[in-house]
């Protein structure tokens, strides 16, 4: 038996969840038994916690869209028990059964080796958010990132957060979009040079373009925010979108940026990433993401504080990223 954050659905289809003890041959089919060692809290582990938003298809579930750990048992030559690996992606933690459990079962082709230099908790504050900002920034560099300053919306959240640091370190100069003033001072502490309050750019304009701003774009947020975003964008500049925590729209967008400014609209999607790409974003978020930046990011949790946590990153309240200590 074993220690997991199950997530149960009564006969009204009501879910609750709770650190139960369950037994392994619940687990899925797979070739690769990992003792999970850290997991995260990303925005889908928020739905998951709750009503599954769409995303569970059986219950009882458990969540958690990535973790690290030790290699138990595997009937794959690639992993042998000992070795440190890493998961994000595949639809672990929504339709399988993920990380918030003292063991997971998947198959070898999902997990990444644990890149040289990251321990498996520095590799869980990076996680699913922070090696999306990795891809998002990949993605803006193979276009070409104009001068002037790169805009980060949602900068306090997790993709935001990453993503402000590893930019900042990189050299360039980051702007980071936060509806929260109070973390201007967390903001500047990861590299940021520039605050943008949110309300500056989720009013909806009819202008076609606006002046050219920003020299690249990492958006969490889309919405108002982005249609405004992508009239202030340098010619020939690129964003890169990676989530929806301001709306699934693009308000007040028009196809002028596109046409005028030839901005370009990368869709970042970190779930079925080839593991070529996966181990190319570990291997650069190793060795681009300052450790003791990446340690002022991090919210230490358990299995217990996860119904809570789950409930605030739906509102947009958890700051950077929460680390959870499985076997805590
Ligand atoms: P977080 O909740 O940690 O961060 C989101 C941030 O967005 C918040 O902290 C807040 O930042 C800002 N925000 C929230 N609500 C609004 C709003 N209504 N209007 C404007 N800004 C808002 O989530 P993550 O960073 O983990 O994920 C961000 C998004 O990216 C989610 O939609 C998630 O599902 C998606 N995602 C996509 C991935 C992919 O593969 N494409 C992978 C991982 C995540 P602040 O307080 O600073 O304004």
């Amino acid at each position: 038996m074993f220690k997991a954050l199950l997530v149960e659905k009564n006969e009204e289809g009501k879910t609750s969840a709770s650190v139960t003890e369950v037994s392994e041959d619940q687990l899925p089919e797979g070739d690769v038994t990992v003792a999970v060692e850290y997991s995260t809290v990303n925005y889908k582990d928020g739905l998951c916690i709750g009503p599954g938003g769409g995303l569970v298809r059986n219950y009882p579930h458990v969540p958690g869209i990535d973790f690290a750990g030790t290699v138990e048992s595997s009937d794959d030559d690639r992993y042998k028990p000992g070795d440190k690996v890493v998961l994000t992606g595949w639809r672990v933690g929504e339709n399988r059964w993920g990380g918030y459990a003292e063991k997971a079962r998947v198959k070898a082709d999902m997990l990444v080796p644990l890149p040289d230099g990251l321990t498996t908790r520095a590799a869980m504050a990076v996680g699913t958010a922070g090696l999306t900002a990795m891809l998002a920034i990949m993605a803006l560099e193979k276009q070409g990132i104009k001068d002037g300053p790169v805009l980060v919306t949602g900068a306090a959240g997790g993709v935001g957060s990453v993503a402000t640091a590893i930019l900042a370190k990189l050299g360039h100069e980051v702007a980071a979009v936060t509806g929260r003033p109070d973390q201007a001072d967390y903001l500047k502490s990861l590299g940021a040079s520039q605050i943008v309050a949110r309300e500056e750019l989720t009013e909806v304009t009819r202008k076609p373009l606006e002046a050219e701003v920003w020299g690249g774009c990492v958006d969490a947020v889309a919405g108002a925010m982005l249609g405004r975003v992508l009239k202030q964008m340098k010619y020939g500049s690129s964003v890169a979108a990676i989530g929806l925590a301001g709306g699934a729209a693009i308000d007040g967008a028009l196809i002028t940026p596109f046409i005028l400014r030839g901005v370009n609209l990368l869709g970042i999607d970190s779930v079925m990433q080839p593991f070529e790409n996966r181990q190319a974003a570990w291997q650069r978020v190793a060795s681009d993401l300052p450790m003791d930046v990446l340690e002022a990011m991090i919210q230490p949790a358990t299995l217990g504080d996860l119904p809570q946590l789950g409930s605030d990153i739906l509102k947009g309240q958890v700051k950077g990223r929460v680390v959870v200590d499985v076997t805590a």
